[in-house]
């Protein structure tokens, strides 16, 4: 009979996933587990993720970290949504800015009800000219929110663009202080203890043997514990989102950053744009069926916003996720866990998501099934929700190349399917249990996408017209006047989180 208590944890890879997870372990269960990180100088890590969602916050305050030091050490600059330019057709323009749209909901009926009575009239702007993040972004403002009470800048809804390498180095600073053993060497081997199949330990190169009770599979694509020792297989979703290959390049920076991430459609996938402080990340996420290699980094390369720092970098993939997260002592978080494309920055959220998730359900006393079987039902539910969330975006598109005629055309989740009639025909948006996108995202991505209902909320008809227009635009002039009295974004930068 094994004693089933957790003593040393293994950690695999010393990417982004690894070292988040290596640092919040630490601080959280540091002193009743011996913690080791085992990373590959040779194989090295992925590197690319940049841009986040506001969820990173919590993390980082859970860790202690302050937010001006952090964005300093990773050159970082602020992050109110993504522009989706060219999406729904050429020229077309929207933002999934973060936060709420409008001002305070009247009583039970949401703002953009209201807004939809004026839109069906002909009466009102964009619904982006009544969302905060969206005014303040397009008039390149930053700052943090004042917390004082009935204003739109009481809570400013933020994420951060940020290099990930220097991220990394940042947490393994924060986690080997805290006591985390880091071993530099390849893994060669796994070992499965022969009555379970359970992962005993890893074999380094060196012929070191690393045992542990709990395995992280941070080890990126490869998935070396998950799916190369395990066999847990991946579920392929690239009938649903079919880009497979991406080519990564910096560029120069530039002196006024944008506060929020660009995405521009191309004719085989689209192109992000991602602004640092001492650089500006470029990418070009495409599908290999459509287009080739070649073609893709000429696209890039042909717009980028400085000169390039660097050859465009490929790198391939598959979109999915593995049938099971956790599977036997075996937790694979980060890029083993599954990936979908950057569309909507969600990789490095799923990491923190995974971690939050593993330490609710922490195996301190052995691997009990009902605790694995929830853990994945948890994280599945995270994943195809953000999936059908993905999907939209390319769904519905008025563009007329081939690639975007298969994405029109595409059968899709029932899931999504759903989603997408209810709102067509009642105009309600509903946030099920945990997805991470909510109504506010849901409805800016299907209005920016052309999927605009011709109904609204019937107790929308309790006001007059005239008492509608004076709130909807009074609100709009509240933000306005808000956004306007923020500084801008670089000089936000440089009073509170330069980097020398
Ligand atoms: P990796 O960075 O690949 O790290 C793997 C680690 O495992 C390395 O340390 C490696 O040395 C180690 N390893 C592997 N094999 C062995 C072995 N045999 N022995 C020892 N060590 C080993 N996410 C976002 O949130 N926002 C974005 O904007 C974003 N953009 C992206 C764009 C692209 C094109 C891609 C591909 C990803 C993007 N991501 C983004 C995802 C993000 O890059 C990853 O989620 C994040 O970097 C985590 O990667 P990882 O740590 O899981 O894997």
């Amino acid at each position: 009979m094994h004693d089933s208590r957790i003593r040393k944890i293994v950690i695999v890879g010393g990417g982004t996933a690894g070292w988040m997870t290596a640092a919040t372990l630490a601080k959280l269960i540091g002193r009743s587990v011996a913690i080791r990180l085992v990373e590959s100088d040779e194989i090295g890590i992925v590197g690319v993720g940049e841009a986040t969602i506001p969820q990173i916050r919590l993390f980082n305050a859970t860790l202690g970290i302050d937010e001006d030091e952090f964005v300093r050490e990773t050159r970082g600059t602020f992050k109110l949504g993504i522009e989706f330019v060219d999406w729904t057709r050429p020229g077309s323009r929207y933002m999934h800015a973060f936060g709420v749209v409008g001002g305070r909901d009247l009583g039970l009926v949401q703002f953009y009800q209201y807004w939809l009575k004026l839109h069906q009239l002909g009466k009102v702007a964009e619904l982006g000219s009544y969302t905060f993040n969206q005014v303040a972004a397009r008039l390149g403002r930053f700052m943090r929110g004042t917390g004082q009470p009935n204003s739109p800048l009481t809570n400013v809804y933020h994420a951060f663009h940020f290099d990930a390498g220097l991220y990394a180095r940042f947490l393994r600073g924060y986690a080997e202080k805290l006591g985390v053993v880091r071993t530099e060497g390849k893994i060669v081997d796994t070992i499965l203890r022969g009555e379970d199949g359970f992962i005993e330990a890893v074999v380094l190169d060196s012929g070191e043997r690393i045992e542990g009770e709990l395995f992280i599979d941070c080890s990126g694509f490869r998935g070396l514990l998950i799916e190369q020792a395990l066999h847990t297989g991946h579920e392929d979703w690239s009938h649903w989102l079919p880009c497979n290959r991406a080519m990564a390049v910096p560029c120069a920076s530039v002196p006024d950053p944008t506060p929020y991430t660009r995405a521009t459609a191309r004719p085989a996938g689209w192109q992000w744009r991602i602004p640092l402080q001492h650089r500006t990340g470029n990418g070009h996420v495409y599908c290999s069926d459509f287009m080739g290699d070649d073609e893709a980094a000429a696209i890039l390369l042909a717009n980028l916003d400085g000169e390039a720092l660097a050859d465009p970098r490929p790198l391939r993939f598959t979109t999915g996720m593995r049938k099971r997260f956790w599977n036997r002592n075996c937790v694979a978080i980060g890029l083993s866990s599954g990936f979908m494309e950057p569309l909507e920055s969600t990789s490095i959220h799923f990491i923190q998501s995974s971690i939050a998730k593993l330490v609710a359900l922490f195996p301190d006393r052995g691997f009990a099934e009902q605790t694995i079987d929830e853990y994945n039902r948890q994280t599945r539910f995270e994943f195809e929700r953000s999936r059908d969330f993905l999907i939209l975006h390319y769904l519905a598109n008025a563009r007329d190349e081939p690639f975007w005629q298969r994405c029109r055309e595409m059968a899709i989740p029932d899931t999504l399917r759903h989603k997408i009639d209810l709102f067509r025909s009642s105009a309600r948006l509903f946030r099920e249990h945990e997805e991470l996108f909510t109504e506010v995202g849901w409805l800016q991505v299907m209005v920016g996408q052309g999927i605009v209902p011709e109904r609204y909320h019937p107790m929308v008809d309790m006001l007059g017209e005239a008492e509608i227009v004076q709130m909807v635009e009074g609100t709009r002039a509240v933000l306005e006047r808000a956004a306007a009295a923020m500084p801008s974004h670089a000089e936000f930068i440089s009073r509170h989180c330069r980097a020398s």
